[in-house]
């Protein structure tokens, strides 16, 4: 049996508890996970701050930039073990990973570490009474040992999304993957120690949020600030606790995101986005749409263009490459989206595919499967309208000008991200400016340039990630003013 273990100063490290990490796949038990109690995260937070007194706390920049060039070069050297640790855990296609998960989870090493190498800072010349002026100028400085709480549904990528900016401004992080996917994290342990980088710098502990690691790790005061990926919910109760000693928080959080479909849109190419919005990583992305608003001369043919394009997905083992979708994350998630998709039915929706449990071959049918969903028929009040669900579901609604959907995507506490379908570029700019979102894609979704920032309005976030906006949270801009 695989023993994940925690990744404290430099070593891997047991613990008296431990918990089963299972496949969503098909249930089956795929490693003993030790559980970090307080002490395990006390070590690990000591770590961190010791690493910033020692060596890596004066290192250049540039052999800070040079050792995250080495750690993404290693990840890639790694590769096949990455994407074999990510696909057991989450359980997605492995076709998926391969192009997105394990590249941007390398990658996120090499943009940071250009940015934090080339950004500049300001200077101002102030003019002084005795005539002889001063100067000022502004340097950055890291904030210290940054707490990072990462969820399951895109680990690697969302952890060194975090990581990657914290390392490259100087920081030491302590970790926190989620319990359901712990493998890459401790992984990047190894290549941590393989190309070089100082003990203490990047350390790991495993376990759960309340009474566990998160709880630990958020509530402890020798973390600087907190960075956190999840729910509103989970987000809430950590901003409580960082509230003790005012820490700041960067936060990414849910959503409930909408598709906007004009009748001038390009039918195809909205079809296309909209399939992998609803549908891809089985609806576990942030980003991902579960409103689609379409404008009604063309409603009834993109509702049968989705279902058609919904039912062509195949439901497969990760290493199948004719996979589409695999499974939930777990059995917990899957009695969670099934109970949205039997509130729907209640609540009156017609359902136009989907709707339950699929039943899987062999040991297959023991996992978290789910079937793609779409329903119409619904008001804007329905549960499902309104709450994040995070799974392979939508509702489509059909609406009648410009204004009154502008108003009904805005009708919601979260504020993520949304998608924009038209061809027309005066509308999209208008409605794009109007949606209250931190990310408007128009005739596109997920499509992401790195340096531009990421977050999310209302509920969804608090903060910018993304190019020099990760420097605001994991640096403080110190200026310094000299007299002459
Ligand atoms: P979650 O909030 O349940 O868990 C996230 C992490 O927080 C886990 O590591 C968990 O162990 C930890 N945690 C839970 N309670 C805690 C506590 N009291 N103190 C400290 N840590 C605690 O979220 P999840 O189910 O892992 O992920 C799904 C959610 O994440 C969805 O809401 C999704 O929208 C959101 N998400 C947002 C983004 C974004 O960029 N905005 C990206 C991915 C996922």
């Amino acid at each position: 049996m695989k023993q994940i273990k925690n990744f404290i100063d430099g070593q891997f490290v047991a613990s008296k508890t431990w918990f089963d990490k299972r496949s969503p796949v098909d249930n089956t038990l795929i490693a003993q996970v030790a559980e970090a109690g307080q002490t395990d995260v006390d070590t690990a937070v000591k770590a961190a701050r010791a690493a910033l007194n020692g060596p890596w706390g004066q290192m250049a920049i540039a052999d800070r930039v040079d050792l995250l060039y080495g750690v993404a070069d290693e990840i890639n050297r790694r590769f096949d073990d990455f994407l074999e640790a990510e696909c057991a855990d989450t359980g997605k296609p492995m076709s998926l990973a391969r192009h997105v998960d394990i590249p941007r989870g390398a990658a996120n090493f090499k943009i940071f570490a250009d940015v934090v190498k080339n950004v500049p800072t300001e200077f101002f010349e102030t003019a002084t009474p005795d005539g002889r002026g001063a100067l000022n100028y502004a340097m950055r400085r890291p904030v210290g040992v940054v707490g990072v709480i990462c969820p399951w549904n895109l680990p690697l990528l969302l952890m060194t999304w975090k990581v990657g900016p914290a390392l490259a401004c100087g920081n030491a992080v302590v970790v926190k993957p989620s319990e359901e996917t712990p493998q890459t994290a401790t992984l990047l342990g190894e290549v941590m120690n393989a190309v070089g980088m100082p003990k203490g710098v990047y350390n790991v502990v495993h376990g759960f949020g309340p009474d566990s690691a998160g709880e630990h790790l958020t509530t402890h005061p020798g973390v600087n600030a907190i960075t956190f990926t999840g729910e509103t919910r989970t987000g809430t109760a950590i901003m409580r606790a960082a509230a003790e000693g005012a820490r700041p928080v960067s936060f990414e959080m849910g959503g409930k995101n909408a598709a906007i479909v004009f009748a001038d849109c390009d039918f195809d190419a909205a079809i296309e986005g909209t399939l992998r919005s609803c549908f891809i990583n089985c609806g576990q992305v942030c980003l991902g749409t579960e409103r689609v608003y379409v404008e009604r001369p063309i409603f009834d043919r993109f509702v049968a263009a989705l279902k058609s394009g919904a039912e062509a997905m195949k439901l497969g083992r990760p290493n199948d490459p004719s996979t589409g979708i695999g499974p939930l994350i777990s059995k917990e998630h899957q009695n969670k989206v099934l109970s949205y998709y039997q509130k729907a039915v209640a609540e009156g929706a017609t359902v136009i595919t989907g709707g339950g449990v699929p039943k899987m071959d062999g040991e297959l049918d023991q996992g978290c499967w789910i079937q793609p969903t779409i329903w119409t028929g619904l008001g804007d009040d329905a549960t499902v309208c309104r709450e994040e669900i995070f799974g392979p579901c939508c509702h489509i609604a059909p609406f009648d000008s410009e204004e009154d959907v502008i108003r009904r995507a805005n009708d919601n506490v979260y504020g993520l991200a949304t998608a924009i379908w038209t061809t027309n570029l005066a509308r999209a700019h208008r409605v794009a400016g109007r949606i209250e979102v931190g990310l408007a894609w128009v005739n596109s979704w997920f499509l992401r340039d790195l340096r531009t920032p990421f977050g999310g309005a209302k509920q969804s976030g608090i903060g910018r990630e993304g190019g020099v906006h990760s420097l605001e949270f994991y640096t403080e801009l110190k200026n310094v003013c000299i007299k002459l």
